[in-house]
Order: structure tokens, then C-alpha cells, then sequence
């Protein structure tokens, strides 16, 4: 592998604050799985306990005609029908998009996670509990669902943020947007005072967002780890992990839209190339990610015009460009 090509990568200072605004999202995701959860089995309850008719007694009995596709769902049974009566009213987008294809409605009356999922983006169809999903789903969840008490401003904000990281096209964003997300991030995790793991997880993202990190080129190529500012130490390995895990998001992401009628063949096309290129620039990086940069080139395949020159000759995109001058620092 290039190390100096990591070494550029990981001291882009724009680079660096995606990395770390992603790291937010990761740190946020984590501190409210356990509390969403606990508050989904609550609101199960309560729905069963205030409509007792929707309990685990209550059999759908229409059977496969019960089936919801993308924002459409006809009941073909009463024990549905007064279900999704029942989630539109707690609804707080009741009138716009709700995702039904997410949910087995057969399972409303046993499993509070498949009514959770009508409260959350599309795409979620397989996902079986709060472990298997990303922040931006338990967001939406908190913001559609009129069981979680909150400032729902604060919510909208954190998910308007975390769709520009994921949208980022060439990774970067500024030191002012990452103050600014410090703010928002940290406005929504104060309204949960008494949860101790959102807590928790808040001083850590303020401790994250002020250190910073540089990584050493040693005599010897050896390179092992970013030290941090205040004397934490994060490896190689781990800025690595975090790195993958957040253009898997973004890569599942770049993947919805390109079925989504509403954003431009060109603008997926480019949005495609250019991560195309920045993976092609990062050796380390493509070695997790091999499947997806195959599902890439298929995709990027669909996606370009017909005069458009063959994929993998494709100008460079901005990996790099715009960045400061590297500064690799040589440990003496
Ligand atoms: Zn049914």
C-alpha cells in the first residue's frame, strides 16, 4: 500500500472533519439503539393496552393480499385496517410518505419493531431490530412518532446534517459546517437528560470533535496510528474501520438513489464516477469494500449516457484536489 497516499487522505483537513462528523453519526447511532428499542416495545404496549383488539390474539386474515409495496398498502382485512388506522394516528406525517413497504403487517400484532419500521425511511424492509439500523433510520423514527417527546426541530436538523455528509460528493465538508454540527448534534442529545448512554455518548462526541489527529509517516514507513491532540490515540486500523463503515452507508445510499426516479441519470452517473475515483485512490480502502466496487461498475454501467467514454477512463474527480498541502510528519 501507499502510505503516503494514506497519510494525504487521513490529514486532509476537510477530509478529516467528514471522517469525524461520520464518526458522530456512528457514536449516535450506537447510544440510541438500546433507548429506541426500550421505547418501542413501550409504545407496542401502550397501543395493545388503549386497543386491545390489536393484541397477539388478532390474526391477519388476508394473507399475501395483506402486502404493502413501497408507499401503498390496501388492508385487505379488518385486523390490518385498524392497525393502520391506528399508526396513522400517532403518525406525525400522516398526510405525506409512509414507507408501509418496510412492514409486515402480519406481524403488527406480535413484533413492535415491524410497526416501528412505518415511522422510518424506505429500504428497511429486511432490517429486524434497532441493531441493524443506521442512525437516519432511528432519527426519523423519533421525529414521525408521536410517542417520543422531543423538539422535533432538533431531530430535523441532525438528519439534515447527516444527509449532507452522506451526499458529500467528494467527502469533505468545512471546520465551520463541523462547528456547526457540534451544535445541532449536541442540541438533540440534551434532550435526553436522564438516558445515561446518550450522555455518555455526548461528552464523548464533544471530545471527539475537539481533538484532532495527525498521522505520522516514521523513517521506515512504518505507520501505525493518529495521535490525537489531548493524548488519545486512535490506530490506523480503527480510523480505517470507521472510514469503511461510513462509505458502506454512503455506498448503500448512492444505491437507493439510483432507483429513485427523482435524481438525474447524470446526476447519479457523476455521483457514481466520483466514487469510483476516490476509491481508486485509496488502495486500503477498496480492499474492504471489493463487492461494492463491483456493484459500482455495474451500476455506473446503467448510468451513463451513451457518448459517455468507457467506465475507468473517466477524468479524476477531486480525491484530493483542494486539499491543503499534505503535511506528513516524520517522527524523528
Ligand atoms: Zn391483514
Amino acid at each position: 500500500m501507499v502510505l503516503s497516499e494514506l497519510a494525504i487522505r487521513l490529514n486532509c483537513t476537510e477530509y478529516k472533519n467528514w471522517v469525524k462528523a461520520g464518526h458522530c453519526l456512528l457514536l449516535l447511532r450506537s447510544c440510541l439503539q438500546g433507548f429506541v428499542g426500550q421505547e418501542v416495545l413501550s409504545f407496542h404496549r401502550s397501543l395493545l393496552a388503549a386497543t386491545p383488539s390489536l393484541g397477539p390474539r388478532a390474526t391477519c386474515r388476508g394473507g399475501s393480499r395483506c402486502s404493502p409495496r413501497a408507499r401503498q398498502f390496501q388492508p385487505q382485512c379488518e385486523v390490518c385496517a385498524e392497525w393502520k388506522r391506528e399508526i396513522l394516528k400517532h403518525h406525525v406525517n400522516r398526510n405525506g410518505d409512509v414507507h408501509w413497504g418496510n412492514c409486515r403487517p402480519g406481524l403488527w400484532p406480535v413484533d413492535a419493531w415491524e410497526v416501528a419500521k412505518a415511522f422510518m425511511p424506505r429500504g428497511l424492509t429486511g432490517k429486524k431490530g434497532p441493531e441493524e439500523c443506521d442512525a437516519v433510520a432511528l432519527l426519523s423514527l423519533i421525529n414521525s412518532c408521536d410517542h417520543f417527546v422531543v423538539d422535533r426541530k432538533r431531530v430535523t436538523e441532525v438528519i439534515r446534517c447527516r444527509n449532507e455528509i452522506m451526499h458529500s460528493s467528494d467527502m469533505k465538508v468545512s471546520s465551520t459546517w463541523l462547528q456547526d454540527f457540534q451544535v445541532k448534534i449536541q442540541n438533540f442529545l440534551s434532550e435526553f437528560k436522564t438516558i445515561p448512554e446518550i450522555v455518555a455518548a455526548n461528552s464523548r462526541i464533544e471530545q471527539l470533535l475537539l481533538s484532532d489527529w495527525a498521522v505520522y509517516l516514521p523513517e521506515g514507513d512504518q505507520l501505525d496510528g493518529c495521535e490525537c491532540a489531548e493524548g488519545t490515540y486512535m490506530s490506523i486500523s480503527q480510523v480505517n474501520e470507521i472510514e469503511v463503515e461510513l462509505l458502506k452507508e454512503k455506498l448503500q445510499e448512492l444505491y437507493m438513489q439510483a432507483e429513485e426516479p427523482d435524481v438525474s441519470p447524470q446526476e447519479i452517473s457523476d455521483r457514481l464516477a466520483a466514487m469510483k475515483e476516490f476509491l481508486r485512490n485509496n488502495e486500503d480502502l477498496r480492499n474492504g469494500l471489493l463487492e461494492d466496487m463491483q456493484k459500482l461498475d455495474s451500476l455506473h454501467l446503467q448510468h451513463q449516457k451513451p457518448e459517455a467514454e468507457e467506465p475507468g477512463e473517466e477524468p479524476p474527480a477531486s480525491a484530493t484536489e483542494g486539499c491543503p498541502p499534505a503535511k506528513i510528519r516524520r517522527v524523528p
